[in-house]
Formats: C-alpha cells, structure tokens, sequence
C-alpha cells in the first residue's frame, strides 16, 4: 500500500499556500505521528474492535489533545484551520483515532465556552493533557435526529441533580473518563427542558450498557450509558437550567468543521492510494493508468477531495474570524463527508477484488466513510439547516 504522501493538487497547494509557520508545524506533527504511530495498526485494531488508549496518550504528548483550544483555559491556541490539518492527517491514516479525537476535543468546547472559571480548573486539566478522555452524551434510543425529545431526566434534589435514561451510540464510550450529557428537567419544554451536566465514570448509579457493533470506525468504541439516580453535584451543572439544547448545538456545529475535515483525509487516502495502484496494476498489457476511462474517475476523485478541502477550510477561516458557522459547517461537513463516501466507494471499484479484499484496507476507508453522512447530523438534517439559512435570507 502507498505510503501517506504530501496532499496533492491544486486544492491542497492553494491550501498551504495560506498556512501560518504555527499551521505548518502542527500539521507535520500531526502528520508524522499519523503515518508512524497510528497507520501501522489500523487495520488490526479495525479487525479487533479494539481501542488503543496508548495512541489517545501519545496524542496528549504531542499536544494534540489541546491543539484548537484557547491558551486562556491551558490549550494550546491553534487557529482552527490548524486543527482542520490535524484531523486531516489523522483521517488519512485512521478515522476511529480521528473521531475519538474529534469527540474528545467536541466534549470539551462546551466547557470552554460556557463553563465558570472553577468548571475550567476542575474539568479540563487532565482532558487538555491527554489523561481523561471525553465523550459527548446526546442521542438516545427514540431520539437522534430529533434530539430535542431526549427522555433522560434530571431532576432537582438538595445536593444537585439525579439523572435517570438512557443514551446510546456515545463515541468513546465505555473508555472515556469524563461525559458531557445533556437531559430534560421537564420534557413538556422540549429544547428548552435541556440542560447540561458534567458526569464522570465512576459515579454511582452511572453505568454501560450495549456496546454499538459497527460497521466502520470499530476501533473507536460507542456503547449506551444508563443512568439509575447518578447523583450530580451543582457544580457540574454547565450553564443555566434550560440552556442544554443551545449549548449542545454551538459545540457541534464546530465539530462538524472536524468532522469535515478528518472525511477530506479519508478521502485523500483513497485517492493517493487508487493513484499508485493504476500505476502499478497490469491488464490487456499495459498499467490501468493507460486507461482514459480509469483516469476520469480518478480525476473526479481529485476533484472531490479539492472541492471538500476548499470548503472545509473555508468554513475553518469563518470560525477563526468568530463569523457565525452554522451553516457553512453543515454545508462542509455534508460535503466532505460525501466526498469521502464517494471517493472511497470508487477506490474499491478501482481496485477491483483487491478493493473487496479484507487484506488491503480499501473496503475500511468505504466503511470508515459511510459513519459520517450519519454522525453530528445526519446528511439530511445539513439539508434543513442550509434550506433554513438559505429562506431566511430571501425573507430579508
Ligand atoms: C458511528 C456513530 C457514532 C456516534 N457517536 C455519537 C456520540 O458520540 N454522541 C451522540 O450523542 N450521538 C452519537 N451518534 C448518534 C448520531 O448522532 C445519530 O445516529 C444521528 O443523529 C441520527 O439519529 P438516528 O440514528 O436516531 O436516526 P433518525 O433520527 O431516526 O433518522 C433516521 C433517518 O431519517 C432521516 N430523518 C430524520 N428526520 C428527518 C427529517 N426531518 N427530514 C428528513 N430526513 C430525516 C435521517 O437523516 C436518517 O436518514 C453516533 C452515531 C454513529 C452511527
């Protein structure tokens, strides 16, 4: 198999044209620890269904655990584009690393953003330096597109709040240590019954129930979370009561930027390594890169990745001028995320029964891809969210 190279193109040249030194040196950071440490082992781990809680550590190490957060809480301050990089590099070679990651770094902007100075001091020092791992608590068994009709309920008591439902399909679950969950105090609100808390494994009356059988990603794990009474000191509430549905929103319409960003890398993957296989394939005589049909494809391919690339980016710089994202970051990670959906699925045919082989890790790349037209949002809810932004507009 080819070897992870420098993204090829005129998207990416442009791209890196724009970069600051900062932008450079995290990305090849990122990029040797991806090839060197994370590559190797992704179709074992894929294989196995198995977690490596090493490659999350050496992910603290290098400074990636805290990359895009601001230095005013202890991250490292990197623009976002800079994080679009990481995540780039990490999809290249591994998405489940890329999601763990990218969860890790989505649970911890809430807290950011809308937590006490106190919330700072308590929740994020380990999480920043890659000794806590973190999930985001939303979906639940009758309610993931819809997620405002979240059952689990929070209710008051004398020393805080009791939790009791269900949550399922939560990434890093059950390895992560720290969990940010959202329940109702009072359903009849719908959104506005929302709100956040801070809960930690460990705590009585919180434990895993079903781990997820997936059929991509399978080396970052996703299980069900079961709440009977787990008790929630007040200091853990993240923001106001009722204030959960907007705070869960504004984190993920930044992980979507992520998310976009780590289906560029599958993308990416796909493309170099269909690339060096037409070169190296024979048939009738000659390479398959002979073949003008073959070599359309793999252009349409180039021009997917470029065209994902450029939006995601695009959507990155919006974020790092504090200019609203939700939109863009839906029409980013819609995009990417079909991208690499389509790019991979090209690669397989290009690759023929090699492409279908367990063996080579192309089928991982389609199976890898096809999660990300369904997580943070599925394909069809950017629809609503771009319509939405789209008619609002002609309204004005
Ligand atoms: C690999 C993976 C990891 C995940 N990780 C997490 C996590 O870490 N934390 C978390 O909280 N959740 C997580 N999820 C859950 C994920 O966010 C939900 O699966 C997703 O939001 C869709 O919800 P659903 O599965 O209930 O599908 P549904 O909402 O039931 O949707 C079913 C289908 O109907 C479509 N649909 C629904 N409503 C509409 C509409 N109004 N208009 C048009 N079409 C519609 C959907 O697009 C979809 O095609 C994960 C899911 C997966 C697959």
């Amino acid at each position: 198999m080819a070897a992870i190279s420098d993204p090829a193109g005129p998207g990416a040249a442009a791209a890196a044209g724009g970069l600051t030194t900062e932008e450079r040196l995290l990305r090849d950071t990122a990029r040797e620890f991806a090839e060197r440490e994370v590559a190797p082992t992704a179709a074992q781990r894929d294989e196995e269904e198995s977690f490596d809680r090493s490659i999350f550590a050496r992910m603290g190490a290098l400074g990636l655990t805290a990359a895009p957060l601001p230095e005013s809480v202890g991250g490292a301050g990197f623009s976002y584009l800079g994080w679009t990089l990481v995540m780039e590099e990490l999809g290249a070679a591994d998405m489940a690393s890329a999601i763990t990651l990218s969860v890790h770094i989505l649970s911890q902007y809430p807290v950011v953003t809308f937590g006490t100075a106190e919330q700072h001091a308590d929740w994020l020092p380990p999480m920043l330096a890659g000794e806590a791992l973190g999930a985001f608590c939303l979906t639940e068994p009758h309610a993931g597109s819809d997620a405002a009709a979240l059952r689990t309920r929070a209710e008051r008591v004398d020393d805080g709040y009791r939790l009791h439902g269900t949550k399922s399909w939560i990434s890093n679950a059950p390895e992560a240590d720290r969990y940010l969950v959202f329940a109702t105090m009072d359903p009849s609100k719908g959104a506005k019954g929302i709100t956040a808390f801070l809960v930690e494994k460990g705590t009585p009356g919180f434990r895993f129930g079903a781990h997820e059988k997936k059929m991509g990603i399978r080396a970052c794990p996703a299980a069900e979370l079961i709440f009977d009474g787990a008790l929630v000191p007040a200091s853990r509430r993240l923001g106001p009561e009722g204030d959960g549905y907007r705070i869960a929103l504004s984190a993920l319409a930044e992980g979507r930027i992520s998310i976009a960003a780590a289906c560029v890398g599958v993308a990416r993957s796909a493309l170099e390594q269909s690339a060096a296989y037409l070169h190296q394939r024979m048939a009738f005589g000659a390479p398959l890169a002979e073949l003008q049909g073959l070599r359309f494809m793999l252009a349409e391919m180039a021009r997917e990745v470029a065209a994902a690339r450029a939006l995601t980016h695009e959507a990155a710089r919006a974020r790092d001028r504090g200019e609203p994202i939700g939109e863009l970051s839906s029409l980013a990670k819609w995009t990417a995320s079909d991208a690499a959906m389509k790019v991979a699925t090209d690669a397989v045919q290009l690759f023929g029964g090699s492409g279908y082989s367990r063996e080579t890790g192309i089928e991982r790349l389609m199976r890898d891809a096809k999660g990300a037209q369904i997580y943070e949002g599925t394909n069809q809810v950017h629809r609503m969210i771009v319509a939405a932004g789209v008619l609002d507009r002609a309204r004005t």
